[in-house]
């Protein structure tokens, strides 16, 4: 027994590490305007002195830098020097960072009354998805769809109105990147709203489609960003873990492989990176980590049973609405058959969304509007799995707060993502995606109908 505890301890001495801690760093938003810009800023990343928010540089796109705060002044020199615009947006991290945690003072301990005003630990979103199950037991169910390194379960909602055979899903994905805090607290919101609001177009949306929602596909990764550290966006496994002296980063960074560069669809071919030390490691091959498999399982059993029309994943931030597929630009994104069906889709849908709050949302491919990227759980979702109607949200802001949203910005992003959503149905479903329970008629197979009863008809 003595064995066994001090066996413990020391598990326990090796696994415990300490909060990160940002203190004083401070966050700007950087604009490069030129092609040299673009070239100087690549060159700064490439030293690893700060600490970029995002991958992919380019010509009039935000990017935001953290800088520690011993390096603050040489930091803006360089950038006035350089003639490059670079704004103070987070005056200190761990203090916005705080903020960002904070909980209302006077709150219901019943985790069924949450109110959106403060961003859940993953415990308490499994509590909410137990308890909102319960609440509903004809309607909904909790369904685990695998376990992590960490042996947590990945748990997620399944919401069937109609409950007949055949039926037409659609997967819903947040948190996959664990930082990325507000895509849970959106997810929740939309299972909340498929359960208990009356607007005719989200009872329509909610009742053409069987849900399965999971708001956090990382939980370990999600769980280290509340308690270890803010800036966490891979999963925890240690597999491939090594020193990462010669990238200038601490260590612990390579106890983690990018879930979104690790499904198996053109696998690190652009975008991703082979180095554990990177945040875009694509981890040891296509489908190497659990969560990424456990996703692409659920939705091939999903498939061989019934139809599934929609694959909609959640992530932050810049206000973008992403057509697959991540690795083509320009007229190379016609290799995806129906692309122009899911622009016009994603344009109605964020005209509708921007409408609400009057917050822009930028629609195209990844290639196009953001970078290139390969290995991604949507663009596998269109290559990998062939579901018809694909698109990713990066949520809310452009940069003002990045991943520390505050609380305060749940409910307007929420309603207007809402909003969006309705209005992509309605057009998906004007375009025939949407057959009823029977199943998914496409475009194509529409018009081949009409020409067909046409040319009976002139017979
Ligand atoms: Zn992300």
């Amino acid at each position: 027994m003595f064995l066994k505890i001090l066996f413990l301890i020391a598990i326990t001495a090796l696994v415990k590490s300490e909060y990160v801690s940002y203190k004083n760093h401070k966050v700007y938003k950087v604009t490069p305007e030129t092609d040299k810009h673009v070239e100087i800023l690549n060159d700064v990343e490439n030293e690893h002195s700060y600490m970029f928010w995002d991958q992919g540089i380019r010509k009039g796109r935000n990017v935001n830098v953290m800088v520690a705060p011993e390096k603050q002044r040489a930091f803006e020199k360089f950038f006035s020097d350089a003639g490059i615009k670079a704004e103070l947006v987070i005056q200190d991290f761990e203090r916005t960072a705080e903020v960002q945690r904070a909980r209302p003072l006077t709150r219901s301990e019943n985790i069924r009354d949450y109110a959106w005003d403060y961003y859940m630990t993953l415990e308490e979103i499994y509590a909410w998805m137990d308890a909102v199950a319960e609440d509903y037991p004809d309607v909904a169910r909790v369904v685990s769809i695998g376990t992590t390194v960490e042996n947590r379960q990945i748990k997620g909602l399944v919401i069937d109105h109609k409950r007949v055979p055949n039926a037409t899903h659609g997967i819903m994905e947040g948190a996959l990147h664990a930082r990325e805090w507000i895509t849970p607290a959106t997810l929740t919101w939309i299972i909340r709203d498929f359960l208990e609001s009356n607007d005719p177009g989200v009872r329509t949306m909610a009742e053409d489609i069987v849900w399965h929602i999971f708001p956090v596909t990382n939980p370990d990764g999600y769980v280290y960003s509340f308690t270890d550290n803010r800036m966490w966006r891979k999963n925890r496994n240690r597999a491939n873990s090594t020193s990462c002296a010669q990238l200038n980063v601490p260590d612990d960074m390579s106890n983690g492989v990018d879930l979104n560069r690790n499904f198996d669809f053109l696998w690190n071919t652009v975008g991703a990176s082979l180095n554990p030390c990177s945040e875009v490691f694509a981890g040891a091959g296509g489908f190497s980590e659990l969560e990424s498999r456990a996703i692409a399982n659920y939705i091939q059993q999903l498939q061989s049973s019934g139809s599934v029309l929609y694959y909609l994943g959640y992530h932050s931030f810049t206000q973008l609405m992403l057509v697959p597929y991540s690795h083509t630009a320009g007229a190379d994104v016609l290799e995806v058959d129906n692309y122009g069906d899911l622009f016009e889709i994603a344009v109605r849908g964020m005209e509708k969304l921007t409408a609400r709050h009057n917050t822009p949302y930028t629609v195209g491919a990844s290639a196009d509007i953001l970078y290139p990227v390969s290995g991604s759980g949507f663009d596998w979702a269109k290559g990998g799995a062939k579901i018809p109607l694909v698109f990713l949200f990066e949520l809310r802001d452009l940069g003002e707060y990045g991943f520390l949203l505050p609380p305060d910005q749940i409910i307007p992003n929420n309603e207007e993502v809402m909003d969006g959503l309705v209005e992509m149905h309605r057009i998906a479903r004007s375009m025939g995606y949407y057959r009823g329970s029977a199943g998914v008629l496409s475009n194509s197979v529409l018009v081949m109908i009409i020409s067909v009863v046409a040319v009976l008809s002139f017979k």
